[in-house]
């Protein structure tokens, strides 16, 4: 006999269609990593017909890629190289350091300004475009014009911690898209709300994310995280919830994530991302320093990648955050290609699979390490 059919008793969440594939490079040659990711992700074909192009990095102040602030110019090369190889000429860098901070001071201190010199490309100072104001749910902004009338807007934030929003990346980027009195406005609400509101204004067509060194816990650097990856996706929320989860978070944690996506009507899960990996990481050499280094004093590295010292460092400044490293007591996490086959008391990543106490994966996200360490 037929089975009524359960509707309407049994609740079917329908989400409309994302792409939410995300490419992953690892590696410490940013302009080789960005052109592998492009032609990963075939470029060529998105930009038919498209005629001008911005390019909006992350200068929040006058500070070198190394400090884990800024974005690498290594990225715009790669960018710009394939635009121009595919004819494109109107190509414009914009973007406007946080408020008290010169943005002309940040070209020429990142070497912005003789990049474009050489490529023959124009370089804004957003804090001097003209605005236009526009509002989303009730929150008004004054966004840059350039940024609104560009044909295809590509986003290279850098993945860092914030002391008030915990990460910024892919959607806190759009900040410097707006006048010096929008931020301070944005600041005056909360930052959680304007951002993802103003997320459903701008909307890049993609999203380039700069991880190869980003700061632990500020986002004007100064406590760089040795990470050597590089994340492409047409989707910011997406890249932002892989973004919080490798550095500990969960998407709730991190409320413009799931208010964007409320906005938007879709899921704000890590496992609806799809994610794919064009290589492997490598055996890196980091040394971390300041907070970072004394957090490093609770594992034992052994030939680590720098992408999985990494995850282990965000998961223990989580943890450290949370009062647990006491719980710890003592004991040292292994971590790297030196402990395979090799047996252990708390090991992270795959190399470790014979620890007592691990996490699987390759390189493994910093949310995993620390639910590990919190079930210790
Ligand atoms: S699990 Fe091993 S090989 Fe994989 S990222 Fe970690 S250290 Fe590298």
């Amino acid at each position: 006999m037929l089975q009524p059919f359960p509707f309407p008793y049994q609740t079917i969440t329908l989400y409309p269609m994302v792409d939410q594939t995300i490419r992953i490079i690892y590696g410490k040659d940013a302009k080789a990593m960005a052109k592998a990711l492009l032609d990963s992700y075939g470029l060529s074909d998105a930009i038919q017909g498209k005629e001008s192009f911005v390019l909006k990095p992350n200068l929040v102040n006058p500070t070198r890629p190394e400090n884990g602030a800024t974005t690498h110019t290594g990225i715009l090369e790669a960018v710009i190289e394939y635009l121009q190889a595919e004819g494109k000429k109107d190509i414009t860098i914009a973007e406007s350091s946080w408020v008290g901070a010169s943005t002309e001071e940040a070209f020429s201190v990142n070497g912005y300004r003789k990049l474009a010199d050489r490529y023959g490309i124009r370089l804004l100072d957003i804090k001097k475009d003209r605005f236009r104001t526009l509002s989303y749910d009730g929150i008004s902004m004054e966004i840059s014009e350039t940024i609104l009338s560009a044909d295809y807007l590509i986003n290279l934030p850098v993945l860092k911690g914030h002391c008030q929003t915990r990460i910024t990346s892919a959607m806190k980027n759009l900040k410097g898209c707006i006048s010096d009195r929008s931020k301070r406005e944005f600041h005056r609400l909360g930052l959680m709300k304007p951002i993802a509101a103003l997320n459903m204004l701008v909307k890049p067509s993609l999203t380039i994310v700069d991880s190869i060194c980003g700061d632990l816990d500020f986002e004007e650097g100064g406590t760089p995280v040795e990470t050597d990856r590089m994340m492409l996706s047409s989707d910011p929320i997406a890249l932002d919830i892989l973004g919080a989860s490798l550095m500990g978070y969960a998407p709730e944690e991190i409320p413009y994530i799931t208010i964007a996506a409320a906005y938007s009507g879709r899921s704000a899960r890590l496992e609806d991302l799809e994610i794919i990996e064009l290589n492997k990481p490598e055996k890196g050499s980091a040394r971390p320093k300041g907070t970072a280094g004394r957090l490093a004093t609770h594992t034992d590295p052994d030939e680590a990648c720098s992408a999985c010292y990494a995850s282990l460092i965000h998961a223990l400044k989580r943890l450290d955050d949370e009062g647990g490293l006491g719980k710890l007591k003592g004991r040292r996490i292994a971590v790297g290609q030196g402990w395979r086959g090799k047996s252990m008391d708390i090991g992270s990543g795959a190399c470790c699979q014979k620890a007592l106490h691990g996490v699987k994966g390759c390189p493994p996200s910093a949310s995993d390490i620390l639910d590990m360490l919190n079930n210790l």
